[in-house]
């Protein structure tokens, strides 16, 4: 049976890595980038470089768009709105889910279809079946074209609020760079004491490992809305994370991350959880955003 042909508009590291799985998987792929020069090697593989943004739309039904973030999609889409009529948007850029519930809105008034993703791998993870993107958008849609999908990565498909995808991965990142980002500070301190990064990695490797079993304890309590102090108290994390802080300062190096724990932990503990869980922080944060 042939291949679905795709057309691929956005070809960073990520959209280039999709094209090359397309080929790879025996899919024409059609081609656009601002900086052309993008696709001189992924044509010499097989790809059709498309002159224009219209053409690349007119090229195929479905089209995935790899792009830094939705301004780039209208900045390249913009001028050729009457391309978009009867074709598959598949929105792999990453944004926020209001920003893709719009991109959803606007897409449809120009008569496309739409599907918005979130990619969970980076470009190496491209073309791996246990690599996973997130999808929400029409169900129809998504089922129609989930074969070829899967030739990026495994798919999850989440529902059909367009924002859902961004949703779910946005949460993720908010967890990935947070946790990363504080692996990155305790090096900074172990450096400053001599301690190499290489020498850290057992230890961090350990503590951040760790956390699942955390996370399944925690999360019947929290779904439940209890924070008992039983086992920790916001207190005592106060009291731990200043030590923290100290031991950045002292070190010569910036506590601003560990600063803002503490900020919050305090905050906490004034609305009067200093007893409870540093789950209680959940209750915390949620009245912050309301
Ligand atoms: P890049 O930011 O490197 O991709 C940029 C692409 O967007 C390029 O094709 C670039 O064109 C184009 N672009 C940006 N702004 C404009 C504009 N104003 N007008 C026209 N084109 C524009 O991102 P990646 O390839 O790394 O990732 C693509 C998406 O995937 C992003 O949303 C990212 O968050 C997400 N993602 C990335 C991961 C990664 O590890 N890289 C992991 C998971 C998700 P040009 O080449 O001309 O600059």
């Amino acid at each position: 049976m042939s291949k679905t042909p795709v057309t691929v508009i956005g070809l960073g590291p990520m959209g280039r890595a999709m094209v090359d799985a397309f080929l790879t998987a025996g899919h024409p792929v059609t081609v656009w980038n601002r900086t052309a020069s993008r696709a001189d090697d992924l044509v010499a593989r097989g790809a059709t470089r498309a002159a224009t943004v219209r053409e690349a739309l007119l090229a195929n039904e479905l089209v995935v768009l790899s792009l830094t973030d939705y301004d780039a999609m209208y900045a390249i889409l913009e001028p050729a709105t009457d391309a978009l009529a009867g074709r598959v948007l598949v929105n792999l850029s990453s944004d926020t889910p209001a920003r893709s519930r719009a991109g959803a809105e606007w897409a449809a008034g120009h008569g496309a279809r739409y599907l918005t993703g979130g990619v969970q791998v980076p470009p190496s993870g491209i073309g791996s079946p246990e690599s996973s993107t997130f999808y929400s958008g029409p169900k129809e849609v998504f089922e129609a074209h989930q074969a070829t999908l899967r030739v990026l990565t495994g798919t999850d498909y989440r529902g059909e609020d367009p924002g859902l995808a961004p949703l779910y991965y946005q949460i993720g990142m908010d967890m990935f760079w947070t946790a990363l980002t504080s692996w990155v500070h305790a090096v900074a301190v172990a450096r400053a004491n001599g301690i190499s990064a290489a020498d850290l990695l057992p230890q961090a490797t350990e503590t951040l490992g760790g956390l699942p079993q955390f996370l399944e304890f925690y999360t019947p309590r929290i779904d439940a809305g209890e924070h008992p102090g039983d086992v920790d108290r916001l207190a005592m994390g106060v009291a731990s994370i200043e030590h923290v802080v100290h031991t950045a300062e002292d070190s010569g190096v910036d506590p601003s991350l560990p600063a803002a724990v503490l900020e919050v932990f305090r905050r906490g503990a004034e609305a009067g959880h200093g007893g409870d869980s540093l789950t209680s922080l959940v209750e915390v944060f949620g009245r912050k955003a309301g």
